[in-house]
């Protein structure tokens, strides 16, 4: 018997749960992985001997043993496949739960990446990838690395690719990183500290960081790859002209985060169009995080992008506080995130998606990987009918395994630059149960409802 499932184990849920288990909940937090930790929180595997234990795996570590002994209990390696207004489908391991509970949805973020010429080749991964490994198993991706996107997640990546070995043969920031950037790192002194060491670990090896660059096309090469890069101007269009190339067997891309919404929108919550991010959250309230469905609460990066670890924590604090407080009544104010919240409205500033920079998607590049469906044939249905759910149907992009976590940002900018028309009317993919491939024994179980 639950009165309260979070789902997500990174710096929103793990605080959440904490929080609303300490004001006397009876809490269960969820989380597909089978670690709990999330993304900036992960935890190395095994002893942890081989694995890089850094100050973000240390933090989780901490807020892991906090909801220990809170008595909220956890279920990793499980699955929240669906939800409905006051319930939640798990697969546990193959085991099928339904939960009637209040819902506090800490879903997090999944990366953005432009697709370009070359990006489904081996040896291109995301950042989020490269990072996985290093931290849980203290292996570098490659031995020679590019790192390109946008966002101050490339620094730590490659900070840690350094750390663990690797040559990083450059690192590319498609932002031209102006005084916006500067006023982000300094919102916070730990931030700029943190900043401060990854810049210092990047001089130290020698690493350059070209600001207003990004890569146009990655080929095979005879020793490995070869990334032609390029530099962009303030929209994030190609300069003619400056281009160079890079060989490295490996390339990591990232160019910001989409939030997980899709479990909270089967529970009724709306969602806000991000117009910097150019992208759609869970609309939370900024304070409770409360949504627009009766008792379903948001946090972290599935309501805010760049809401980064200790926003999200803070969200997540808060958020099971006014849990708490709506179910049983009595549990005590949250503590004000205001200096997180200049951060992540600073970093919203520095790092906005630029339209321009799919550009470098060419007609013939694989966009829906799962289904194989190129950029041509979305412009293509797009100019017909500029409606994701219209391009989905015609070209079966975002239909496949992943249910177009990966290709929607770029489906969605395709089609509106295609049709003419701004991003956020051409609406999103709808979220649909299951959102994770499932078994139909599981579906079947899920028809005749259990207790949790
Ligand atoms: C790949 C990647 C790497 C990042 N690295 C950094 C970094 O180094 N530094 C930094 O400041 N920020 C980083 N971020 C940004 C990061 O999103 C935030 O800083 C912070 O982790 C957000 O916390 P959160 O709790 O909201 O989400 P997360 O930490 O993303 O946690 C969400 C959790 O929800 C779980 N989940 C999602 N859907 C389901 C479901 N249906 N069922 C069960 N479980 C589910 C996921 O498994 C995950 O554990 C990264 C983001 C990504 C996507």
């Amino acid at each position: 018997m639950s009165d309260l499932v979070v789902v997500g184990g990174g710096p929103a849920g793990l605080a959440a749960a904490t929080a609303a288990s300490d004001a006397g909940l009876a809490t269960l937090l969820v989380d597909e992985n089978g670690r709990l930790g999330g993304q900036y929180y992960r935890q190395p595997r095994g002893d942890g001997a081989s694995a890089v234990m850094d100050r973000s795996s240390r933090s989780g570590a901490s807020a892991i043993a906090a909801l220990r002994e809170s008595g909220a209990r956890a279920m990793p390696a499980a699955t929240a496949y669906g939800a409905a207004p006051g319930r939640v489908e798990i697969d546990e391991r193959g085991e099928q739960r339904t939960i009637d509970s209040a819902l506090l949805v800490a879903t997090g973020a999944t990366e953005r990446v432009v697709p370009l010429p070359g990006w489904t080749l081996p040896g291109v991964v995301t950042c989020g990838a490269a990072q996985s490994l290093v931290k849980m198993h203290g292996e570098p991706v490659g031995r020679r690395v590019l790192v390109a996107g946008s966002g101050p997640f490339l620094l730590p990546v490659a900070a840690a690719l350094i750390r663990a070995g690797a040559e990083v043969a450059g690192v590319l920031e498609a932002q031209r990183l102006g005084r916006r950037a500067i006023a982000a790192a300094c919102s916070s002194p730990d931030v700029l500290r943190e900043a401060a060491g990854h810049l210092w670990a990047l001089a130290a090896a020698r690493v350059r960081l070209r600001a207003g660059w990004a890569v146009f096309e990655i080929r095979e090469g005879t020793r490995g790859l070869r990334a032609e890069i390029g530099r962009l101007d303030r929209e994030g269009r190609r300069v003619p002209g400056e281009t160079a190339s890079v060989d490295c067997d490996a390339v990591c891309l990232s160019d910001g985060f989409v939030p997980s919404v899709e479990l909270a929108e089967l529970a009724g919550a709306s969602l806000r169009f991000q117009p910097r991010s150019r992208t759609w959250g869970v609309a939370a309230d900024p304070v409770s995080g409360a949504t627009t469905a009766g008792r379903v609460w948001a946090a972290g990066a599935c309501a805010e992008p760049w809401s980064g670890a200790r926003l999200s924590a803070a969200a997540g604090q808060a958020a099971g506080l006014a849990a708490a407080r709506e179910i049983a009544g009595g549990a005590a104010d949250p503590p004000a995130a205001g200096r997180e919240e200049r951060l992540s409205r600073r970093l919203s500033l520095a790092f906005p998606t630029r339209p321009a920079w799919y550009e470098r998607t060419s007609d013939d590049v694989v966009v829906c990987r799962c289904e194989n469906v190129t950029a041509g044939e979305i412009r293509d249905a797009a100019r017909r009918a500029p409606d994701v759910s219209a391009v989905k149907r015609a070209t079966r992009a975002g239909m496949g395994l992943c249910q177009g976590r990966t290709c929607q940002a770029a489906v969605a900018e395709l089609t509106a630059a295609a049709g003419g028309l701004p991003i956020e009317s051409v609406g999103r993919f709808t979220s649909r149960s299951p959102l994770r491939p499932t078994s139909l024994e599981i579906l079947a179980a899920g028809a005749m409802p259990n207790a949790g």
